[in-house]
This record gives structure tokens, C-alpha cells and sequence, in this order.
């Protein structure tokens, strides 16, 4: 039978907006010695907005152009850099949603391609560019090493560039930025104050993630992962010996949520990440987490 003190440690979780899935789940938090969390929608708002838009070659005059191409590229994405890029399109009257669209595919911790009122538009990260075998501009004298540094400059500042190409050349670099949820560095504290180490886990780069994890004092950061390698990274940590938690928000963290000894799901992610999670955070508050590895030590020590 499920002892009082479980019983009573989740319905107190609940009244906060934890929803706690079952008995061993509450135990299995008590035991929690490392918390693993996504970037993007965890620590992070998930709502990215466009910061940055830098044409390059036959685009330099003409950003819009380019905006509307990337945004009619990423109109039928659901990820939030893709909600992004299409808000401010939208913003500056460009209709994405009106362009003819053919041939849509997601490449999943990469990008998408899309064939945009006749033109081939990739938009993603550099890995992406470098499987579609782009080339540099045809028009104008673009240097490589500009766009890596100007790459660089915008990934310290904590932003995720990305890198538009058109019909085969590069057309431009096109950055978003999220902002961190106003209690994540609380929360990080709180959990380190426990003995607890807290690491960053997320499919971004990895000068943008270690930017992210200098404002909310995360000290492990595991960046640049592919969405099928975030499990094994639970595998590796719960290897060392360490009872792992994991919280995340999307599709791709789902593995994850279900391989960790503990998955927490952000209560406005997707179905996928709920359905594979332990314990649901309903306001999405990381300091929701904190409270319920409270309430499991509570109830562990009533267990005796
Ligand atoms: P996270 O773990 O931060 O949620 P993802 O695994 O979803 O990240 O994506 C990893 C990287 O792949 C992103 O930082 C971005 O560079 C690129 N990417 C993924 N989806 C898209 C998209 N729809 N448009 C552009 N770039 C994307
Ligand atoms: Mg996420």
C-alpha cells in the first residue's frame, strides 16, 4: 500500500501545480542527486523573437526578400525559432503564409528546406548547410571567415544564429533570442544548495548555451546534442552512479524523459513530452521541481 506521507507529499505537490504520476515517482525525487535540463521552453521561455537579420550577396539590398523566403521556409515548422522568424515576418506585412510552398521538410536538430515560390530555402544550423553542400555567394565578395566570426558574436550574446541559404549559395544569417524564465536562476540555485548538479542539456551550440547557462549559474552544459542522443546522455550520468531527473518540453525530449529515474514534463509543452514524463510542472516553473524534491525528502523522512 502507498505509505500516508506519499500520499499526502502529492496531493500538497498537486495544490502547487506538480502532478505527480505515481508513488515511486515522489520516492525516486527523494533519491535525485543530478537534474538534467533542457534549454529551450525549460530554462528558457521558449518563445524566441528575432533580434538579428545579416543578408548577405545578392541580399544584401534587399532583407526583406530574404526575411520572407526564411519565413515561408519555416511557416509550417513548429519549433519556436520557427515561430520567430514567421512573427516577424508577419510583422513587417511579408505574408508568409501566402507563398507557394512545395516539398517542406524537417530536419529535426538541424533545420528545414522548403521550395519558396520556386526557390530552394534552407534555413538551420551549420550542420544542416553542411549536409546540403551550399556555396558561398555568387554575387558580392563574401569572406567565410566574416560569417563565422559575425556567427560567434551573436552566440556570446546568447543569441542562436542560423543560416539562410537560396538556390544553393548562402543568403544571410538570421538570429533569434529567448529570454530565461524569471525564476530558472532560483530554482538552479535552490537545486545546487541540495547537493544537486545541475547540467544543461540542449540540441543549440555551444557558445549560445554556455551564454544562457552564465545568466541562470547552471555549471555543467552539454551543448550541441542531436535530438536521439539526449537519452543516452542520461544513460551516461545514471552510469556514474547518479539518480538522474530530466526536465524538458518537447518532442525531442521525450527519450529522455523516459530513460531519466525521475522525467519532469513543462505543463505547457507538447502532448509527447507529458505522456513520457513522471511528473507534470503545470506552471511551468522550475521552482515547481524544487518544491517537489522537497516534498519527496519530507515524505521519505516520515517513511523512516
Ligand atoms: P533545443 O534542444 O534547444 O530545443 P533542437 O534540437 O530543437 O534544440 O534544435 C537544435 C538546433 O537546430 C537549433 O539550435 C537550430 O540551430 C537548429 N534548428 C532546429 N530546428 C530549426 C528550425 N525549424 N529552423 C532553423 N533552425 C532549426
Ligand atoms: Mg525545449
Amino acid at each position: 500500500a502507498t505509505p500516508l506521507s506519499v500520499m499526502v507529499s502529492t496531493g500538497r505537490a498537486a495544490q502547487m501545480g506538480v502532478l505527480i504520476r505515481s508513488a515511486e515517482a515522489l520516492e525516486l525525487s527523494g533519491h535525485v542527486n543530478a537534474v538534467v535540463l533542457d534549454k529551450t521552453g525549460t530554462i528558457t521561455a521558449g518563445r524566441p523573437s528575432l533580434t538579428d537579420v545579416l543578408p548577405l550577396g545578392a541580399w544584401r539590398s534587399n532583407t526583406d526578400g530574404l526575411l520572407a523566403l526564411a519565413a515561408g521556409a519555416e511557416h509550417d515548422s513548429e519549433h519556436p525559432l520557427a515561430a520567430a522568424i514567421v512573427a516577424e515576418a508577419e510583422q513587417r506585412g511579408l505574408a508568409p503564409g501566402d507563398s507557394q510552398r512545395e516539398a517542406f521538410q524537417v530536419h529535426a536538430g538541424l533545420g528545414v528546406t522548403c521550395t519558396v515560390d520556386g526557390h530552394a530555402v534552407a534555413v538551420g544550423n551549420t550542420d544542416l548547410i553542411d549536409r546540403l553542400d551550399v556555396g558561398m555567394p555568387s554575387v558580392g565578395n563574401e569572406d567565410l571567415d566574416d560569417i563565422i566570426a559575425d556567427m560567434e558574436r551573436l552566440s556570446e550574446q546568447g543569441k542562436t544564429p542560423m543560416l539562410a541559404a537560396v538556390d544553393g549559395e548562402l543568403a544571410g544569417i538570421i538570429a533569434v533570442a529567448d529570454t530565461v524564465k524569471p525564476d530558472s536562476a532560483q530554482a538552479i540555485d535552490a537545486l545546487r544548495s541540495h547537493g544537486i548538479t545541475v547540467t544543461m542539456l540542449t540540441g543549440d551550440n555551444e557558445t549560445t548555451a554556455s551564454a544562457v547557462a552564465r545568466q541562470v549559474g547552471v555549471d555543467h552544459v552539454i551543448a550541441g546534442v542531436r535530438p536521439e542522443n539526449k537519452a543516452d546522455e542520461i544513460a551516461r550520468l545514471q552510469a556514474q552512479g547518479y539518480t538522474v531527473a530530466m526536465v524538458g518540453d518537447g518532442i525531442n525530449d521525450a527519450p529522455a524523459l523516459a530513460r531519466a529515474d525521475v522525467g519532469f514534463a513543462i505543463g505547457t509543452g507538447t502532448d509527447v513530452a507529458i505522456q513520457s514524463a513522471d511528473v507534470t510542472l503545470m506552471s511551468g516553473s522550475l521552482m515547481g521541481l524544487v518544491h517537489e524534491i522537497d516534498l519527496a525528502h519530507a515524505a521519505l523522512r516520515n517513511i523512516g
